[in-house]
């Protein structure tokens, strides 16, 4: 069966078992501060594990896009090495939400497994959660039972906590688990060593495929467990591993999913997979890494320096660095790879076909930046090892290849790899340490201690009522405390609030709550999944009280302004510079709005103006805003409104129009009422931010005006400096044209002054045994003068030697320049004359043999230079 049909029949036959069908959530997460990437199919579902939030459908199935590579869940340094582990894998998975337990679980998954997929029964295992003493938790014997009815009693293996039992962070939705595992071995194998003895062990062809998960339990940051309100089932199944326990491979690699990528790069690189472990190691790194590169690039995360951005970095790096090393790739050659990603995974992932070009780009730029880098690094590597050589030592300091590793982005082990193929070691050790002091100091400085929400009253749900009204009266439902090492800070959840959450690049709301006795300033509004969250400075005294909860408006104001105007903007973008424009990123506060669109080259000056223009004709057509809430997201798309890649839209969406045939986004955001309010528009600047990606930085109402009334001042302090002149243009032209004159007119006095000089040295030559000696101290304006003045004295005068002491910009210098013929004849040399010379200016200096030069400090100094080398050579 091809992977495709795999994929579709595993959801056709939860479908079968009425079970929803939803898309997979991005692969890069919003609105959750413990986790950048989703790593479980059942991340987009926490809320309604935890009870925060009711679940639109009681069953789902569905195919999740998955990144192990950061957090709880990291793969990354098995990936390539083994052949089931993946950075990016997707998985499917069957869910409950408070509707059927362990009994359909347990039976659908073993009817799929074995009549469905038809995979033999002999080789399948199956694992029960054997209780644990610390949590004071009981053997899973319900799921025992089950399994029992189903499978002889020697395929069911007890295991421990930490196979079976998880836990999707330090805290949050858990429960026991039961997993399958398949024995994909030979028979041969299988006869020697039974499957069982496997399981769970690390061998590369006993594996787990499937992990059925019973959610029962919340743990609480304290480490305790609490008993969930409902009880739920969360299945996952790497498809990957899935296809080749069905297509009967020895590796993931080997499947229809990877294969046509192995392929490509074995054309690509003229070498065969298969052959040796280094090279496949290679080929596996590669062709998993492309897939989480492309994706994470499709959903809206680029590779950058920092958190998310510089996960995705590391990744790149690591593909490339392995396919510099084993595969001979000295050029950019991931962002071929990216068609492919497009045709195979396309049809299921439609964004990544819909911007194949964009992330081909942002990748091809990556490798060739990091290329350099690693030349670079290899450069400093030579010059490590000259070092070493100068100093027999035979060991790169952990200080040093760890500065490589941190600074230049050297990998250890490539490091060390070219250390050894020069004879050389690393302090491997020493490295380990540095990198502990770095992860130590950026630990304490991250640290944070989350509390438990503590409950003032009953969660009935949140209520946001923020686009219609910004002032409220509402109770706080819970609280928690947030410590870090600025201290405590706090923060709480209202049963009705006006407060915007952070969300699709506007800042979250300001303001006070208020109540009879107590003022409370809310500091800033974030989402947590979907949770209002306040942040306010301190706890009310009386939590229980009914507070007024009041929105700062003038802020909320020049927000919406911001806001109102990226939009206008995005479709003057669209009208000015073509349909290609995506949005990147988005930024709107009461200050300034920026937007990052995708875009290759820079904009010219009359395509900005252009684009303000069409922007503030709409301002001026003071267009009404059409704000639609609860739009099917069908309909929505029919109505042609824009969406984000990496978004995670709901069945039903919000749109919001300025003139349907100009603006129509889908938006959480606050909007002005009408355009008119927004004043004016203004970009302040345009620029590059990454490879194809853009930023336009602008500004709108008051903000506006007041910059355009700074340039105005600025002016008009120019024209008081420059004396009001009646044109202050060519004021300025005639000012820069003085300026040029009056630069050539002092270098032509220069000259003038150093043949002046001239003159009077050739005057003060004095003559013995055969040679023109000249020894004088002099001023001049430039080093070159110096060089000049010498030249032209030896050339002057016939068997020359002549030592200038100068004074140059109230610096001292010597010049020593003599005639060819005395290096032999006198065993002169300029070189060696003029280091002894400067010792009297506390300098030091060189050249050739009949002509050199030296500087120094010591302005008083040459003086005696004058009468050393009058004492030599007179
Ligand atoms: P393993 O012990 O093999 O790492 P796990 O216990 O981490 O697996 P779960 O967290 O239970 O796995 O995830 C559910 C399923 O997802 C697994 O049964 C497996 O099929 C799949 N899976 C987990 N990690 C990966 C990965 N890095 N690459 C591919 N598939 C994976
Ligand atoms: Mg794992």
């Amino acid at each position: 069966m091809e992977a495709k049909k795999i994929r579709s029949t595993f959801i056709e036959f939860f479908q079968s078992k009425q079970h929803q069908y939803v898309p997979s959530s991005p692969i890069v997460v919003k609105n959750d501060p413990t986790l950048m990437f989703t790593n479980a199919g059942m991340n987009q579902f926490k809320d309604a594990f935890l009870g925060n939030e009711i679940a639109k459908y009681s069953r789902v199935a569905n195919s999740q896009k998955c990144l192990r590579v950061s957090g709880k869940h990291n793969d990354l340094e098995e990936v390539g090495v083994d052949t089931y582990h993946h950075t990016m894998f997707e998985m499917l998975g069957n869910w409950s939400f408070g509707d059927y337990f362990k009994k359909e679980a347990i039976e659908w998954a073993w009817e799929l497994l074995t009549e469905v997929y038809k995979l033999p029964k002999d080789r399948l295992y199956v694992s029960v959660f054997q209780g644990d003493a610390e949590d004071k938790l009981e053997k899973d014997q319900e799921a025992y039972d089950l399994w029992k009815g189903i499978v002889a009693e020697d395929r069911i293996i007890m295991g421990s906590k930490k196979d079976n039992f998880w836990e999707m962070g330090d805290t949050g939705p858990c429960g026991p688990c039961s997993e399958i595992h398949v024995d994909l071995r030979s028979e041969a194998e299988r006869a020697a060593v039974p499957g069982r003895d496997l399981v769970n062990n690390d061998h590369p062809q006993v594996i787990e495929i499937w992990n059925l998960v019973f959610m029962q339990f919340n743990r609480l940051a304290d480490g305790s467990l609490k008993e969930l309100p409902a009880k739920h089932v969360d299945t996952g199944m790497g498809f990957e591993r899935l296809v080749r326990a069905i297509q009967m491979k020895s590796s993931n690699y080997d499947t229809d999913l990877f294969g046509p990528f192995i392929k490509a790069l074995e054309v690509k690189s003229g070498k065969t997979y298969g052959k040796d472990e280094p090279t496949d190691i290679a080929f596996r790194v590669i062709v998993d890494h492309i897939r989480a590169i492309s994706f994470t690039i499709a959903d809206g995360q680029i590779p950058s320096n920092n958190k998310a951005g510089y996960v995705i970095r590391r990744i790149l790096r690591r593909a490339v660095r392995y396919g510099y090393t084993f595969l001979g790739f000295h050029q950019p050659f991931l962002y071929e790879l990216t068609p492919l990603i497009a045709e195979y995974f396309g049809e299921v992932f439609p964004e990544v076909r819909a911007q194949q070009e964009f992330i081909s780009k942002v990748i091809q730029e990556e490798e060739a930046s990091f290329l350099r880098t690693l030349d670079h690094g290899l450069k400093m590597l030579e010059t490590i090892k000259a070092e070493l050589h100068a100093k027999s030592d035979q060991v790169i300091a952990g200080k040093t290849a760890f500065e490589l590793y941190d600074t230049y982005g050297f990998p250890l082990d490539l490091t060390s790899l070219i250390a050894r193929e020069n004879g050389f070691s690393v302090d491997e050790k020493g490295f380990g340490e540095e990198m502990e002091k770095q992860k130590t100091r950026s630990r304490a400085a991250s640290e944070q201690e989350t509390g438990d929400w503590e409950f003032v009253s009953e969660d009935t749900g949140v209520e946001f009522i923020g686009y219609d009204f910004t002032e409220t009266y509402s109770h706080i439902v819970k609280h928690r405390t947030i410590t870090d090492k600025k201290g405590d800070r706090y923060q709480l959840v209202l049963d009705k609030t006006p407060f915007y959450a952070e969300s699709g690049g506007q800042v979250g709301d300001t303001g006070w709550l208020i109540s009879d006795s107590e003022k409370i300033r809310v500091m800033d509004t974030k989402k947590e999944n979907d949770l209002i969250v306040h942040f306010v400075e301190k706890l009310p005294s009386n939590p229980e009280k009914r507070f007024s909860a009041e929105v700062d408006r003038e802020k909320r104001q020049l927000t919406m302004n911001n806001h109102t105007a990226t939009h206008l903007l995005q479709s003057a973008l669209k009208a000015v510079l073509g349909d290609h424009i995506q949005q990147r990123g988005s930024l709107v506060n009461e200050n300034l709005l920026r937007f990052d669109f995708s875009h290759f080259g820079k904009m010219t000056d009359e395509e900005i103006s252009k684009v303000e223009d069409i922007v503030n004709a709409k301002i001026r057509e003071n267009i009404s805003l059409v704000e639609q809430r609860n739009v099917p997201i069908e309909e929505a798309k029919k109505m042609g409104a824009t969406a984000l890649f990496g978004e995670k839209y709901g069945d039903f969406v919000r749109v919001i129009t300025f003139d349907k045939d100009f603006s129509v986004e889908l938006c959480g955001g606050t909007h002005v009422p009408s355009t008119g309010q927004i004043g004016l528009f203004k970009i302040t600047s345009e620029g590059s931010i990454s490879s194809g990606v853009r930023r336009i930085e602008a500004i709108t109402s008051k903000a506006a005006e007041t910059y355009l009334r700074e340039q105005e001042a600025l002016l008009k302090e120019l024209q008081e400096l420059l004396k009001n002149p009646r044109d202050l243009k060519k004021a300025v032209e005639s000012l820069i044209l003085e300026r040029n004159e009056l630069k050539k007119e002092i270098e032509s006095l220069h000259l003038e002054k150093a043949s002046g000089v001239k003159n009077q040295l050739l005057n003060q030559f004095v003559e013995k045994e055969g040679v023109n000696i000249l020894i004088a101290q002099v001023e001049l304006p430039n080093a070159d003068s110096l060089k000049k003045l010498a030249y032209e004295l030896k050339n002057e005068v016939t068997n020359a030697l002549v030592v200038l002491a100068a004074k140059i910009e109230d610096k001292p210098q010597i010049a020593v320049i003599l005639e060819d013929g005395l290096v032999v004849s006198k065993g002169w040399n300029a070189g060696q004359l003029v280091r002894d010379l400067a010792k009297e200016i506390q300098g030091g200096g060189g050249g050739q043999a009949f002509f050199a030069t030296a500087g120094g400090k010591d302005l008083a100094g040459l003086e005696k230079v004058v009468l050393k080398a009058k004492e030599m050579f007179l």
